[in-house]
This record gives C-alpha cells, structure tokens and sequence, in this order.
C-alpha cells in the first residue's frame, strides 16, 4: 500500500473510553521502537468482555479519533469494529498483513496484563508467528515475571515479546467509568476533548 511504510504499532483495546495510559503507551512504543505509525483498533465484539455492558461502538470510535487527532504519527481504524463476530487479534493482525503486505513488521502493543491472557487467545500460536508484541509494564515489574508466565510458549515466541516501562499505567477506563457515575472528576486522566465529549453524551451516568 505505501512503501515507506516498514514498522507499524497495532494498539487494540475497547477504549471505552480511551485514556491517558492508552495514549502515553502508544507515543513511548513509536519513540522505544520507531514505529512509523501507530494505529488504534477499537474492538467491535471483545471475546472477553462479552458478558460486560460495553458501550455502543460509536462512541468509542469518536472518543478515539478525537483523542489522536492532534499526533500525526497516530491513526484509526474500523477493521475490528466493521468485522462481525468477535474479534480475535490473530483475524486482526491477518487483515493488516494483507492491507500493507507481507514485508510490513507488526508489533502489537499491550498491557502486561493483556498479555498473560495470551495464552487462551485463539491461534496464539499462527498469532506469536505473524507480529511481535510491545508489553507495556508498571515501571519496577521485570519481563522475566512475564516470561515466567509464558513459559509454556516456545523460545523464539518468547524473542517476539519486547517490554515497555510506562509511567501513567494506574489509570484505567474501568475507574473512569467508575468516577464519572459518581460525580468525581476525570479531568487530566484524559483527553479534555473526550471528557467533553462523556459529558455531552452522558455517557458512564450508570456504573
Ligand atoms: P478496562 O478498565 O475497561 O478494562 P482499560 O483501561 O484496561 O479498560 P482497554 O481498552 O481494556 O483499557 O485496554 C486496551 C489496551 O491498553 C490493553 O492492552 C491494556 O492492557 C492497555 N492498557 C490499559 N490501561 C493502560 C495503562 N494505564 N497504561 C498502559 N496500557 C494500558
Ligand atoms: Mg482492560
């Protein structure tokens, strides 16, 4: 699709709403690993947050593109949200290999804590084969607990996983949920644009 493009980041996560955490995340991996761009992947269905009330994707889709908006290295796109079903990050990953072509490197990037889900991920390992991954850590947490939890995955899987030590990692869109159902202020946690945009849409006023 474009040549100059080599390295791109994958930051997938139901943004509901999107944060500070998120984006502080997604500007270190694109500084750590010269990315060329990162883009945000709202989900559409999360297979493990199926059982949650997860707010309509339209919201999560605007609150995000207003949250990037002023960094020209981001981008979004629909990919998660317009496949029907739920969305499995190994489809996901598939579908940008086809869209930039098979010599672009895909580094996915995650929470720590996302990742140690990996394992019940669906074909974790044509996943670990097809991208690399950026594991974002509380600053203090060695990759080697990590590793300890991944231990039953091969070797050169193992290579495939990088760490990242980011500052704002205590901020959660669960607890902004949470604050704004309560009347408590969000204010520097995210976006002003997307607190605005919570407000206006009365969003969060249950939680
Ligand atoms: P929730 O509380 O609803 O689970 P969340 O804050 O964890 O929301 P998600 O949309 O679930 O946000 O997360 C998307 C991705 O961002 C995941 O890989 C998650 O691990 C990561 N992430 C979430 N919060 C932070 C944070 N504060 N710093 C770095 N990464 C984060
Ligand atoms: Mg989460």
């Amino acid at each position: 699709m474009n040549n100059q493009i080599r390295t791109i980041g994958l930051m997938g996560g139901t943004f509901d709403p999107i944060h500070y955490g998120h984006l502080v995340t997604a500007e270190a991996a694109r500084c750590e690993f010269n990315l060329d761009r990162v883009i945000f992947v709202p989900s559409g269905h999360p297979p493990h947050k199926e059982s949650m009330r997860i707010t309509d994707p339209r919201h999560r889709f605007l609150m995000t593109l207003l949250a990037i908006t002023t960094n020209p290295c981001f981008e979004i796109s629909r990919e998660e949200m317009d496949r029907p079903g739920p969305s499995f990050t190994v489809d996901t990953v598939k579908s940008f290999l086809e869209l930039y072509g098979p010599e672009v490197k895909l580094y996915f990037i995650t929470g720590a804590d996302a990742i140690l889900e990996i394992l019940t991920w669906k074909n974790v390992e044509k996943l670990m084969g097809s991208c690399y991954f950026i594991a974002a850590t509380r600053p203090g947490y060695q990759l080697e607990e990590l590793q300890d939890c991944l231990q039953d995955l091969p070797q050169k899987y193992l290579d495939r996983i990088f760490s990242l030590t980011v500052p704002a990692m205590a901020i959660s869109s669960t607890d902004i949920r949470y604050r704004v159902a309560n009347n408590r202020t969000i204010k520097y946690l995210l976006p002003e644009t997307v607190e605005q945009y919570i407000y206006k849409n009365k969003l969060y006023t249950v939680f």
